[in-house]
């Protein structure tokens, strides 16, 4: 539609990044252009998160912040897409009368036709076949309800691209493990594996447009219908790729095959994120994640055994129903053994429709607050002891670009996923290191970061 300017705001992970950039793509095709913010925009899209309660919130927030926007500017049109569109569906007509476009993950072809409805003042919903199960309500009047449509758009589904030399790629969509806690299978559906070919197609693709590090996206990329470590040895063979990372992984599913191509492929980094969530067994089987503490430690010691350096990264939820301080202490204990390089913490928030929703909230929101803060502190502790143990190594770093708290300083990611910063000699160095893997000798460290200053820069390969 000429001329017309859309503005994104993503919430939550990086599917949903991914997601944003398939849409803009496909608006651009349409004859659309990007806002350089949302003062520019003629249209403001936001692509939403249902995990938590809290990122549902900051949305209906950001959108109420545009009542004076669209006061001033009444055609400016306003719309919800991903998982809370999918979730909720028209509630959020319903909630905040400033929304014009309500459109559920996959049905991103639709965009340009309900912008176009919109402009004519009507209110439209697009759901697919899932969020139409999920629905059992009737639209407010007036909106129109589109069809869903599958144009296999996944086969296609291009990459995300925070840099000109790293892109994410989707290589399987929705979950089947129903944890007990998670929106994720209700609003994503069911596991879908993208064709080997296709990835690889796609990899080749960026390879051959600069991109050296390649990130493979899913809910459980372990359970990638084709065997990931056929998939990681695929896209290893392809010339240009220098680094590869996939995210995430159940630990239920990481196996010795698994753990075995980590260390023979060069290009794969040694890094997993496998979210523990808790330490305690209990837990663990109240949140259905189908593994014992032990069993995660088990799998800890075998990756640490079997991928010499690995880095191991978690997600933990605090506070789930009927969590004790026995429970939660013997996470801290998981922590401290596992030996993460980092964890996301995150307060239990109850998901309605899941199955730990029918379980009662009975951590008070003051213990969850201080069981998150208490986890963080202990994983801070392990976290700084293992960067001092990086002192006088040499690691290879992609650099990233300037770093964000220090412009004469460079910023980057070690292999196993630490943020590494380096002193460089001048600006040209720095524009001239960016996108490269640059050997940096580690000389001090914070919880969060390293410092060091790089060795000698290869030449460009
Ligand atoms: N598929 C990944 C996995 O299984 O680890 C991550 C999915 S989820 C989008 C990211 C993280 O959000 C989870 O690992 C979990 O720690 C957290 N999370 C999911 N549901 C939650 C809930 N109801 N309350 C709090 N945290 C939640
Ligand atoms: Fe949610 Fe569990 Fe699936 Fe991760 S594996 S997306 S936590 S249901």
């Amino acid at each position: 539609m000429a001329n017309m300017k859309v503005y994104f705001e993503t919430f939550g992970c990086q599917m949903n990044k991914l997601d944003s950039e398939a849409a803009a793509e496909r608006l651009l095709a349409d004859g659309f252009s990007l806002a350089d913010g949302p003062d520019d925009a003629d249209v403001i899209l936001f692509n939403t998160c249902s995990v938590r309660e809290h990122a549902e919130e900051r949305v209906y927030s950001r959108i109420g912040s545009l009542k004076w926007a669209k006061r001033r500017r009444p055609e400016l049109l306003i719309g919800v897409m991903g998982c809370m569109a999918q979730k909720d569906g028209e509630l959020i007509l319903r909630r905040s009368p400033l929304v014009d476009i309500v459109c559920a993950p996959r049905q991103e072809a639709h965009l340009a036709a309900l912008i176009a409805q919109a402009r004519n003042g009507r209110r439209v919903l697009a759901l697919d076949d899932l969020g139409r199960r999920i629905e059992r309500r009737t639209a407010p009047r007036g909106v129109v309800e589109v069809a869903p449509c599958d144009d296999g758009a996944f086969e296609r589904q291009g990459a995300a691209r925070p840099s000109p030399f790293q892109a994410f790629v989707a290589i399987m969509l929705g979950c089947d493990n129903f944890c007990s806690y998670c929106i994720v299978p209700f609003v994503r559906g069911p596991e879908q594996s993208r064709p080997a070919g296709e990835i690889a197609g796609e990899v080749q693709r960026l390879a051959a447009s600069g991109v050296c590090e390649i990130t493979l996206l899913g809910q459980n990329v372990n359970s990638y219908a084709g065997g990931l470590p056929g998939l990681l040895r695929r896209i290893h063979d392809i010339p240009g790729i220098e680094r590869i990372r996939f995210v995430t992984s159940h630990p239920k599913d990481v196996s010795d095959e698994l753990l075995a191509a980590m260390a023979e492929l060069p290009k794969v980094c040694e890094h997993l994120h496998a979210p523990a969530q808790s330490g305690s067994s209990s837990v663990l089987e109240r949140m259905n994640r189908r593994y014992t503490r032990d069993q995660y430690l088990g799998m800890v010691e075998r990756a640490r055994e079997i991928v010499p350096g690995i880095e191991i990264a978690s997600d933990f939820i605090v506070g789930f129903p009927g969590e004790t301080e026995e429970d939660f202490q013997q996470t801290v204990d998981l922590v401290r053994r596992a030996e993460f390089n980092q964890s996301y913490i995150f307060k239990y928030s109850p998901r309605s429709g899941t199955r730990a929703a029918a379980m009662p909230d009975d951590v008070p929101d003051a213990v969850k607050k201080r069981r998150n803060s208490e986890l963080l502190a202990v994983q801070s502790e392990v976290s700084a002891r293992r960067n001092r143990a990086m002192h006088g190594r040499a690691l290879d770093v992609l650099i990233e670009g300037p770093s964000k708290s220090d412009a004469g300083r460079l910023s980057g990611r070690s292999r196993g996923n630490d943020i590494v910063v380096a002193r460089c000699a001048s600006a040209e160095d720095a524009s001239e290191l960016t996108g490269r893997i640059v050997p940096v000798k580690i000389t001090n460290s914070t919880a969060l970061t390293l410092f060091g200053e790089i060795e000698e820069s290869r030449p460009r390969p």
